[in-house]
């Protein structure tokens, strides 16, 4: 079994307590991880100070090499990556390709720095005087991360920090730890300086130890809302700069006039893509007036079909879950909500183990008060919810306390604009049903999916790690250099 160890100042670290890292596949561990104390946190943001002190007069030009190298590398060394997040996640190695692939074009991104971090400049804003503003980084940076994404949620944070100048301490989930080892060495491969990218492994309690360090001058956290909600809560009382990403409930709203062939496929997938744990996924579906049937017997026939089984088999379309207790809390939700009068019209529960394995589910008649339509269950659950017109199925998304995603399906231009504008949600898809936005926009959601101010990756993402300055010159003639100031405000 191996040890997943720190990544500190360019060196493995260990030492600490150790958590087992399972093989959701298997429902077996098949690694450990060590779990850092103050000692290690202490030590990260140490190395990632003394790193930012040099790595912030790197020339724009070098930072953008640096960050083209890395590029390169983790193209090349798609397959292993890949491999350790199927290993650890389950999900299947065509959708950890995917997650590279979205992760590298934030890295893409970034190559643009010189570009990206551009200056105002302003000429005799009076007479023989200038004024400019530009953007310095913040210095020691941290990202916490959810177990969902193991590459790609990272990859919108670091790549971004660094460019800007910053350094860097990551600390990955507990659950899919290997990832962010071989990121640490393929960025030390690029030319990136020992300790501007950091590794710290652990739980909660490492967590807390890295957004109250006086040494962290920003956080980015992504993950469940509660967590979101206490990291953002703590870390701004610790004075740092917070944008804190929570969880989703992303309804799809079907119109009568969508194609519902193409509505269905669309949103089979996106329901139960990566076993539905996706913050992006669709688990509620909103079918307007006549759109309901059809598109529900559509939507069993397709969720039937879907092949489960070990994300390494090219035949599977859909892994396990992540966990014995993940798999314990999806099927309890489906439980309950049949209690409560839900209609069971496709039942994944009961898969053989000893993998971590829930079938496609798919829920019809769900009352709103069931805890499965108002908790995230982050499984491959899917609701159905009816209402009669475009108006009443607006009404229940935004009476919903997320806001991260939804789709609308219709050949209506005119209901898709009233949608987009109406909704109180950060990403809208129409017609597209997962629309996370291209790594050159901003990422982020409404209300209970974000605490913070600013969307990650992107022009956001920049200015996020970055503050700015303005300045205001004169370089008088020496002889106009002579005369006292004028007391008052120029007018
Ligand atoms: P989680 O909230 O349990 O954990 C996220 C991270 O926080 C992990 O690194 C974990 O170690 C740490 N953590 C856990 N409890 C903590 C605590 N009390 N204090 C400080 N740190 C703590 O989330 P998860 O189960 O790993 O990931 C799934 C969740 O992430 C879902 O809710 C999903 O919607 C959300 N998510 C959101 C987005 C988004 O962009 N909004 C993207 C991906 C995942």
């Amino acid at each position: 079994m191996s040890l997943i160890q720190h990544r500190i100042g360019g060196v493995p670290v260990g030492g600490g307590r150790t958590l087992p890292v399972h093989d959701p596949a298997a429902g077996a561990p098949a690694g450990e991880v060590v779990l850092g104390r103050a000692a290690e946190v202490e030590a990260a943001v140490t190395a990632a100070a003394r790193a930012f002190a040099t790595w912030q007069e790197v020339s724009l030009s070098r930072r953008a090499r640096v960050m083209f190298a890395f590029r390169d590398l983790l193209e090349r060394h798609e397959d292993e990556l890949a491999r350790l997040v199927t290993a650890e996640h389950g999900k299947v190695l065509d959708d950890a390709r995917g997650e590279i692939v979205r992760g590298r074009e934030v890295v893409e991104f970034a190559c643009g720095i010189p570009q990206v971090l551009k200056g105002e400049y302003s000429d005799q804003v009076s007479s023989g005087v200038d004024a400019f503003s530009f953007r310095q980084p913040l210095g020691v940076c941290a990202g916490i991360v959810p177990f969902n994404f193991p590459v790609m949620v990272p990859l919108w944070m670091h790549p971004i920090a660094i460019a800007c100048g910053n350094a860097f301490v990551l600390k990955p989930s507990e659950r899919v730890p290997s990832a962010s080892g071989l990121i640490a060495d393929l960025y030390a491969e690029a030319g990136l300086p020992d300790g501007v990218f950091n590794v710290v492994h652990g739980d909660r309690e490492t967590a807390d130890a890295l957004i109250t360090h006086p040494g962290v001058a920003a956080v980015s956290f992504v993950g469940s809302t509660p967590v979101a909600r206490h990291v953002h809560a703590t870390a701004t009382a610790a004075g740092k700069r917070v944008q804190a990403l929570g969880g989703a409930k992303n309804h799809a709203v079907v119109l009568p006039d969508a194609d519902l062939e193409q509505a269905a496929d669309q949103i089979t997938a996106a329901a139960y893509g990566s076993a539905g744990q996706r913050c992006m996924a669709i688990s509620v579906v909103v079918a307007v007036g006549a759109a309901a049937d059809p598109l529900v017997d559509r939507l069993a026939e397709r969720a039937r079909a879907i092949k489960v089984g070990p994300g390494t088999d090219p035949a599977t379309e859909m892994g396990p879950l992540i966990s014995r207790d993940a798999r314990a809390r999806v099927a309890g939700h489906v439980d309950a909500a049949e209690k409560a009068g839900a209609k069971v019209v496709v039942d994944g529960r009961g898969l053989p183990g000893p993998g971590f394995y829930v079938g496609p589910c798919l829920l019809d008649e769900v009352g709103l008060g069931t805890a499965a339509y108002q908790e995230e269950i982050f499984g491959p659950v899917l609701i159905v919810l009816r209402a009669e017109t475009l108006e009443e199925a607006i009404a229940l998304v935004n009476a919903n306390p997320h806001g991260n995603g939804t789709a609308i399906f219709t050949s209506s231009g005119e209901a898709a604009r009233r949608y987009q504008r109406a909704v109180h949600v950060g990403m809208v898809g129409v017609n597209v049903p997962v629309p996370v936005p291209m790594a050159f926009y901003s990422f982020g959601g409404w209300k209970a999916s974000l605490f913070g101010d600013t969307h990650v990756h992107g022009p956001e993402g920049v200015r996020f790690y970055t503050r700015a300055k303005a300045v205001t010159t004169r370089w008088p003639r020496e002889t106009a250099l002579s005369g006292a100031g004028a007391m008052a405000f120029p007018t």
